[in-house]
C-alpha cells in the first residue's frame, strides 16, 4: 500500500488527537492498544506500563506515585470486565502479552501506523508477542 504524504499523515495526527484526546487522554504514543486494555489508555500510568500494573497498587485500589488517582491497570480490568458494548473478543486481549512501545513512534498517528503496519515492529529478540 502507498504511505500517505506528510501533510496528510499530519491531518490524520491531528484528526486522531481531537477525538482521542479528550475521551482516553491519548497521549498519541502512535501504537494504540486501547482495545485490548478495556478502552483504558496504558500511557496515563505514571510508569506507562503496557501489560498490567506495578507491585505499588495501593489497597484501595490507587496509583502508588500519584496516591489520589485509580491504578489505570485497575481500571482497565474493571472495564474489560463490565464496559457495555465492548467486544469479547477484545475482552480477552488484555490477557495478551503487549509488546513494549516503541519511543520512536511518539506523536505520530496509531491509526497511520496501523494501516502501514509501522505498529507491528517489535525489537529485534522480541518472541512469542503479538503486535497491537
Ligand atoms: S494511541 Fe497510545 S497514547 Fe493514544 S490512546 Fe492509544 S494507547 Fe493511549
Amino acid at each position: 500500500m502507498k504511505s500517505p504524504g506528510a501533510g496528510a499523515v499530519a491531518v490524520i495526527a491531528a484528526m486522531e488527537h481531537v477525538v482521542k484526546a479528550p475521551v482516553w487522554d491519548c497521549r498519541m504514543c502512535g501504537q494504540c492498544v486501547l482495545h485490548s486494555t478495556g478502552m483504558t489508555c496504558p500511557m496515563t500510568c505514571p510508569k506507562t506500563l503496557r501489560n498490567g500494573p506495578c507491585g505499588g497498587v495501593r489497597e484501595d485500589g490507587n496509583c502508588e506515585v500519584v496516591p489520589d488517582m485509580r491504578c489505570v491497570w485497575v481500571k482497565a480490568h474493571d472495564r474489560a470486565e463490565h464496559m457495555p458494548l465492548l467486544p469479547k473478543s477484545w475482552r480477552l486481549h488484555i490477557r495478551d502479552l503487549r509488546p513494549p512501545v516503541d519511543n520512536s513512534l511518539a506523536g505520530t498517528s496509531s491509526w497511520v501506523n496501523l494501516v502501514t503496519k509501522r505498529d507491528q515492529q517489535t525489537p529485534a529478540g522480541w518472541i512469542g508477542a503479538h503486535a497491537p
